[in-house]
């Protein structure tokens, strides 16, 4: 609930303004509702209007993206990238090619991502985009084609000093060769305009793992600072199967712990004995198939078709690292009701207000996505990095830099929970972090920035 006048004026009036952007609309609350401790601490904040000026865009693209398949039938899905915020550095944010895009999607996580890259230390601002488009069941030369036609249109607004995207759900390593040939070819120059490359091009060692291993260092730092443990011998679920979710399992396995349910849109598996990875990654990553199919190889698994069910399963730690809203009351009551220690988001806002609530009011240990799972845009920042220096690190030194990273962001908001709110609400600490340092920047860049 938001008390403070100016906080609940510009929250409001945004819910005027945007009524339909439900995503874009929670994302925002969830955040205002934190800031009031700052805002009540500085006048300066309402006067130069900084939180009217946070949550409008500082431009949204929207464009057509004809394509033709197969078949030689003509399609037409729509683009977007939503340049949220440079206050503090270049737009950076993943591209996610998903029928669920849509205008309020992408404000919401182009939102969500500059607060978390102001929590990595990194000079990045805050953007994201993607499309309607459904990667799933198109051939080879479809991908190729679309990705093509989608930066036909985005290149002119990209570039390496001025918006650097990624990949996201349904964009990987194809895709984002795909779409750096693309843009190489268009724009005559060979730059490190996008992250998530291969390592032939100028990818960086580590990058694919990040988001996950990321995860696990974060909430490894989490539960020995607040609980005196570690992931070893734990139970452990992730939701998702995709780029996050495999590399959080697993790190939690090499961690010690023991891998027990993964997901995919579709269902999810609960294998008692521990997931072996090898066949999640040999399903999802060679044969793009389904998850169900683990039991053709471990029948002694089980599988329900549900997938919100998954976090029924008894756990110690709850990764949810497949998409926003996935993770609803039910599923919270029934993770603290099975005395689950930890929640750390994988995905970005995986879990709906309610979910939230209940985790806050419990003693569960609960970690927002833009904390947690902001590894995967640190090394982002560690490719830009070796890009402009025209140097490529080990994976082991970008692993060192990225744990180190995930480490000093829990430290960072723990902290600042502890000055602003009780020293639990790590939301808060998150927020009000992320906040403050790109508060001071816009305040110094004057009005019209
Ligand atoms: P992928 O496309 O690689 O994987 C997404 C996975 O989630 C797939 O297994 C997909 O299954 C599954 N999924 C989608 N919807 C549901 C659902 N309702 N219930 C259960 N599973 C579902 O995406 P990523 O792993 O890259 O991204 C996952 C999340 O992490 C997203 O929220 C993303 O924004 C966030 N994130 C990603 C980063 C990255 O570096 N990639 C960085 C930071 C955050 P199916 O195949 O059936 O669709």
């Amino acid at each position: 609930m938001i008390n403070n006048n100016y906080v609940k004026k510009v929250y409001e009036d945004l819910c005027c303004k945007y009524s339909h952007e439900k995503e874009f609309l929670q994302a925002v609350q969830e955040v205002l509702e934190t800031l009031e401790p700052v805002v009540e601490k500085d006048p300066q904040i309402e006067k130069l209007a900084i939180l009217e000026r946070m949550v409008e865009p500082e431009r949204m693209i929207s464009f057509r993206v004809p394509w033709v398949d197969d078949n030689g039938n003509v399609h037409v899905n729509t683009g977007y990238r939503c340049q949220f915020n440079s206050a503090i550095g270049p737009y950076k944010g993943g591209l996610r090619f998903h029928p669920s895009v849509n205008q309020s999607v992408i404000k919401f996580l182009g939102f969500e991502q500059t607060f978390k890259n102001s929590l990595t230390g990194l000079a990045m601002g805050g953007g994201k985009g993607g499309s309607d488009f459904d990667p799933k069941g198109k051939s080879d030369m479809e991908i190729m084609r679309f990705c093509q036609s989608f930066m036909t249109e985005l290149y002119r607004h990209i570039g390496q000093f001025l918006d650097v995207p990624a990949g996201d759900i349904g964009v990987g390593k194809r895709e984002v060769g795909y779409m750096f040939g693309q843009y190489k070819r268009i724009a005559n120059e060979f730059t490190g305009v996008f992250t998530g490359k291969a390592l032939e091009f100028g990818g960086s060692l580590g990058r694919t793992e990040a988001t996950g291993y990321g995860l696990c260092y974060f909430t490894e730092k989490m539960i020995e600072t607040l609980r005196g443990t570690t992931f070893d011998d734990k139970k452990v679920i992730v939701s998702g199967s995709g780029n996050v979710a495999i590399y959080a399992a697993q790190k939690a396995i090499q961690l010690g712990a023991k891998v027990v349910a993964m997901s995919d849109s579709s269902g999810y598996i609960y294998h008692k004995n521990g997931i072996d990875l090898a066949v999640i990654k040999e399903i999802k990553e060679v044969r793009r198939g389904r998850i169900k199919e683990y039991l053709e190889t471990y029948p002694n698994a089980e599988y329900c078709d549900n997938c919100r069910e998954i976090w029924t399963v008894p756990c110690d730690i709850a990764l949810p690292c497949a998409t926003q809203n996935e993770l609803d009351e039910n599923g919270a009551k029934a993770l603290v009701a099975n005395g689950c220690i930890a929640v750390a988001e994988g995905a970005n806002m995986p879990s709906t207000p309610e979910a939230v609530e209940v985790f806050l009011g419990s003693d569960i240990l609960y970690a927002p996505g833009k904390a947690s799972n902001a590894g995967g845009v640190a090394t982002s920042g560690l490719e830009m990095s070796q890009n402009s220096l025209r140097l490529s690190w080990t994976f082991e030194e970008v692993d060192a830099r990225l744990k180190d990273i995930m480490e000093n962001i829990f430290d960072t908001i723990y902290e600042t929970s502890k000055k602003y709110a009780d020293g639990k609400n790590l939301v808060a600490g998150a927020n009000i972090a992320g906040f403050v340092k790109v508060c001071e920047a816009m305040k110094v860049q004057g009005i019209a920035y």
